[in-house]
């Protein structure tokens, strides 16, 4: 279901490929809660790694979804079931084509399945993306080329969403203002 903050739009999805256990937990982890809070509606991490899902379901409870969090075995299972039901499937990475260029070829309405790596991507990742995505021609981080893909992908609506979490936090100049119970 699609909530009503994209009403008319497609759901997004993220799925994060080539996680490595042992070295990766923070910065999938960061993965996964960028995803959240600039508007997928669910994450797929692949290779699975239980202690990534335990932090972000963490958060999910106490600042609020919905959104969906899964290991999977299978990235190409992923990325081709969302191809099935007729989604976008987008690889973000450095040497793909500019961002404003691909974020003009988006169709709000349809699903978007937004991929993105660790250290090695395979080359069958490139081809079964419809596009290959970059955000600069530069190499840098997964975290902060999602974070601007979803950005620009959403046009900034993002920011609508409301969260039904344990805890809110209310923006202040200076402190820590939070307030508890299921608020808006
Ligand atoms: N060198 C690796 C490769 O050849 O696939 C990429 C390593 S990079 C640290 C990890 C991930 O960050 C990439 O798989 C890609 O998803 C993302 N990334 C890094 N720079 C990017 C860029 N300029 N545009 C889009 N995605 C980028």
């Amino acid at each position: 279901m699609v909530e009503p903050w994209r009403e008319g739009k497609g759901r997004i999805g993220v799925l994060r490929i080539g996680h490595r256990p042992g070295r990766d937990k923070r910065i999938t982890t960061h993965v996964c809660l960028t995803a959240r809070a600039l508007g997928a509606d669910v994450v797929y991490v692949h290779e699975p790694d239980e202690r990534v899902l335990e932090s972000v379901d963490g958060v999910v409870k106490r600042f609020g979804g919905p959104f969906e969090t899964h290991l999977v075995a299978s990235w190409r299972d992923i990325m081709r079931s969302w191809k099935a039901r007729g989604a976008q499937v987008v690889h973000l990475t450095m040497y793909g084509i500019p961002l404003d260029e691909a974020v003009s070829r988006l169709d709000a309405e349809r699903d978007l399945l937004v991929v993105v790596g660790a250290e090695k991507v395979p080359w069958e990742v490139y081809e079964e993306a419809e596009v290959n995505v970059s955000v600069g021609s530069q190499p840098h981080s997964e975290v902060a080329a999602l974070a601007l893909f979803l950005d620009r992908a959403t046009k900034g609506e993002w920011d609508l969403r409301p969260f039904e979490g344990e805890v809110r936090v209310v923006p202040s100049e200076k402190g820590k203002a939070v307030s508890k119970g299921n608020a808006q």
